[in-house]
């Protein structure tokens, strides 16, 4: 089995990977290495052809808290670069869009389209950029204790750097979860359309396994097809607009507050208001 830093990788049983989100002390916050591990492990099971279904599951108490927002990427370990962006060591506005445009958007369009079908399996807080690691997936089994949160509005950002909140919640939910900027529950999740099974926290990983099996007794091929065949759907629907849209208003806002306040890349302002109590209704 492959060694990773961030990440156990393993095949529970015939036909299924699992990959686990192991920073339990940091609640699976992300930071640029355990991204481009995950990436590397996502490929590890693709071109393992005794892998039918991938799982990806996390240690701890929380599936993830979202990007690791105390990291600095200029100490970073080096990865090589997946896409063809290159240039997250340049200056101005340029460097920043460019390391979003590969690690944040550039891999959750890549996971997304995986030719194999994988399995969010998520109990816990999903804050901001976990829900870029869920939303990827072709399914999610949720523990009832499970919430989704974009806190984005409360850092003065209109969104995650994957804009498909509108695919995972219909329009009128995903302007709720994104403008309240409130969690949901698995339970709403599941009616919103975002989550498929709902089960107990304790039952959670041996449900996950037991929707993986019913993946696994497929043709690999036709799998793969199938998956492919359905998302489809996102370009008709016009997916690669809205979120080329979306991602250019989400680079705007970083880059207002860089300019506003000391290179400061979120409304730390606010923020600071608001975790003081003051920022509510301001
Ligand atoms: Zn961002």
């Amino acid at each position: 089995m492959p060694e990773f830093d961030s990440l156990i990788y393993e095949k529970p049983e015939e036909g299924i990977a699992r990959i686990w989100l192991n920073r339990p002390d940091a609640r699976n916050a992300q930071d640029t290495h355990l991204l481009y591990e995950l990436n590397d492990a996502f490929d590890v099971a693709v071109n393992d052809d005794e892998v039918k279904v991938v799982i990806l599951a996390g240690k701890g108490p929380h599936f993830s808290a979202g990007h690791d927002l105390m990291e600095n990427p200029a100490n970073a370990k080096s990865h090589d670069r997946v896409g063809s962006w290159n240039a997250s060591d340049h200056t101005g506005a340029e460097g920043h869009y460019c390391r979003e445009k590969e690690i944040y958007e550039g891999f959750c369009r890549r996971w997304r389209d995986l030719a194999k079908p994988t399995i969010a399996s998520v109990h816990g807080k999903s804050i901001a950029g976990g829900l870029m690691l869920i939303w990827p997936c072709d399914f999610v089994i949720a523990s009832d204790d499970a919430t989704f949160q974009d806190n984005t509005m409360y850092m003065g950002i209109p969104g995650v750097e994957y804009f498909a909140h509108v695919w995972e919640l219909g329009i009128r939910k995903a302007k709720e979860f994104l403008l309240t900027g409130q969690p949901i529950t698995a339970a709403q999740a599941e009616a919103a359309g975002m989550v498929n099974r709902v089960v107990s926290r304790d039952s959670l990983e041996e449900a996950t396994l037991e929707f993986a099996r019913t993946i696994a007794d497929k043709p690999a091929f036709a799998l793969k097809l199938g998956k492919d065949a359905i998302n489809a759907a996102f370009h008709a629907q016009g997916f690669e607009n809205v979120q080329r849209g979306a991602f250019n208003a989400h680079h705007l806002a970083h880059t207002h507050y860089r300019v506003q306040q000391d290179g400061s890349f979120i409304d730390r302002a606010f923020m600071e208001r608001f975790r003081s109590g003051q920022g509510r209704g301001s």
